[in-house]
């Protein structure tokens, strides 16, 4: 189905979406299921938002890669002699396109659904004219008018770029690093949270030269001291150039040519790309919010509380632009209990996300896992003495073959237990194949699983994840 660009001037709905990505299409087509008449707003002409066009999908593929690049790597170590003669080199260009034609398969996934399910899909940009009504602006220029009963806006966000640094423009962000053809050969990657990490991570393994440059002196500062100080020592140990303590104060150079990155500390840094990865902001801007009494906070995310609702009854927010725990699974989740609560009948009448034990995975090299609290965060909510934690380091069995002078990479758990028996409020662990392990102790986390019930669990061997149900 092909987004509808004409028709249903002043047509009257159930339930109005702005927004077709990760929040827009859970919650549209979980209300399409109840019977309802759903229309989704979405003004980049395809469905999946960030997540499939230029976050998740597309990173991961790219993790992958870098991945592919470590084992190939790791080959000679596992009794492939020649394999050092292979060439290793990625072929970036080639890798997007078939990159960028699966997107576009979601994509085409993604409206096949909402067409199968009786999700209208308009493409357009939409804006509130007043409290039941939006405006749709076509890519002819032409407006249509929406009414509805309700309005989920799930309008997501954009990458920031600093406004205080001359030059800055000259930078690209995450969306941009979607778009490069090929590999440059230096590249200065600019943050210290997910995107820098990841992005720096995959440039750096697959052989760039790689500048990440960080305010602080750990990477990942709102992770537990442990993911912050391994990570960060293992980039630097890897050879990734890590600039601590370090702002940059300007730009020069061409847009898509050499560039000179100068630090407050007096550096000037030579790269072919910037990327700007300082955190992300709420797309609410132009929505007409203030005009209706959706309230935003002075980082223009909506308001909600607890149930997804703004300040105006029968506009609710979820996502991104709802500005807690900025993940898919958190905006689908959030959308599809919204719509099973409005619709769903009395089975749903208290169905709503809690943010709490929320787990996730950065896919840095190599990858954090986290789900609940972290040492800090315990320590300060229920005091020293209640708290007891169990950690372990090692290397993994897959590094033992590793010759002697390749890069074994590092393996950290931290369980952080409360009271006397010794509830888990926080696992965190970083080391190859976290990525793939943190869903199942979210799950027991979530289930208020306590460190007996770990020792109870039967190993499985030999996997680096036993180590966490034998910690002692
Ligand atoms: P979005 O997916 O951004 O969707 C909002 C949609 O609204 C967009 O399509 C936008 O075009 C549209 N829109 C905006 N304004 C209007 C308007 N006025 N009218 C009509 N349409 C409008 N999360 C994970 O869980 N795991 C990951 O591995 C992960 N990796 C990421 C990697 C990167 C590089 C980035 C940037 C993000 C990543 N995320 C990841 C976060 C994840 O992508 C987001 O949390 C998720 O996409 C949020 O979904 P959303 O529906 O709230 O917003
Ligand atoms: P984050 O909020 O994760 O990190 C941005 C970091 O950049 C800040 O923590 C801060 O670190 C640093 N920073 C902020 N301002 C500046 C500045 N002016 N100059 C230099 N550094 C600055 O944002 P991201 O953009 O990395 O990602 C956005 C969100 O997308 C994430 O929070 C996450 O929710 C989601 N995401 C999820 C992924 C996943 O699930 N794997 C992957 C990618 C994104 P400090 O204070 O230490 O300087």
């Amino acid at each position: 189905m092909a987004p509808i660009e004409k028709s249903t001037s002043n047509q009257k709905y159930d339930l109005v979406i702005l927004g077709g990505g990760s929040a827009g299409s859970g919650a549209s087509r979980r209300a399409a299921s109840y019977g309802k008449k759903v229309a989704v707003i979405e003004k980049d002409g395809k469905l999946g938002g960030t997540c499939v066009n230029v976050g998740c999908v597309p990173k991961k593929l790219m993790w992958y890669a870098a991945d592919m690049a470590e084992r190939l790597r790791a080959a000679e170590s596992y009794g492939y002699p020649d394999a050092s003669k292979l060439s290793l080199e990625f072929n970036w260009n080639a890798f997007k396109q078939k990159r960028d034609a699966y997107v576009h398969m979601l994509n085409g996934a993604y409206e096949r659904n909402f067409n199968k399910e009786g999700v209208e899909f308009h493409d357009g940009f939409a804006s509130f004219v007043d409290e039941h009504t939006v405006a749709i602006k076509r890519r002819d220029g032409s407006v249509d008018h929406m009414t509805a009963d309700t309005f989920y806006i799930a309008v997501g966000g954009q990458p920031t770029i600093p406004k205080n640094v001359p030059g800055s423009e000259l930078g690209i962000t995450s969306d941009g690093f979607f778009d490069l053809e090929e590999r440059p050969k230096r590249v200065a990657v600019v943050g210290a949270g997910y995107i820098a990490v990841e992005l720096a991570g995959i440039f750096h393994t697959l052989g760039s030269e790689v500048h990440l440059m960080i305010r602080h002196e750990k990477v990942l500062r709102t992770f537990d001291p442990m993911l912050q100080d391994v990570l960060t020592d293992w980039l630097e140990h890897t050879g990734v150039n890590l600039h601590k303590s370090t702002d940059v104060v300007k730009v020069e150079g061409e847009k898509g040519g050499p560039l000179t990155v100068h630090t407050k500390a007096g550096a000037k840094v030579e790269v072919d790309v910037l990327l700007w990865a300082i955190g992300r902001h709420s797309s609410t801007e132009s929505l007409n919010l203030e005009k209706i009494g959706v309230k935003v906070n002075n980082k223009g995310d909506v308001i909600v509380d607890e149930w997804q609702k703004s300040s105006v009854d029968h506009i609710y927010s979820m996502g991104d632009c709802a500005g807690k725990a900025l993940l898919t699974p958190v905006a689908i989740a959030a959308g599809r209990r919204t719509s099973n609560r409005l619709y769903g009948g009395p089975k749903y009448k208290d169905d709503k996300l809690s943010y709490e034990n929320i787990p996730t995975v950065v896919f840095s090299h190599p990858p954090c896992g986290t789900v609940g609290l972290t040492e800090p965060e315990a320590r300060k909510e229920y005091g020293d003495e209640n708290i007891k934690i169990y950690k372990t380091t090692f290397k993994g069995m897959y590094f033992g073959m590793f010759n002697e002078d390749a890069h074994k990479e590092p393996t950290s758990y931290k369980v952080i237990c409360v009271g006397p028996e010794e509830k888990i409020v926080g696992i965190h662990i970083i080391g190859m194949g976290s990525d793939e392990m943190m869903q199942g102790f979210g799950v027991a986390v979530r289930m208020g699983a306590t460190k007996e019930d770990l020792d109870r669990t039967v190993a499985i061997h030999p996997t680096s994840a036993e180590e966490l149900v034998t910690l002692r």
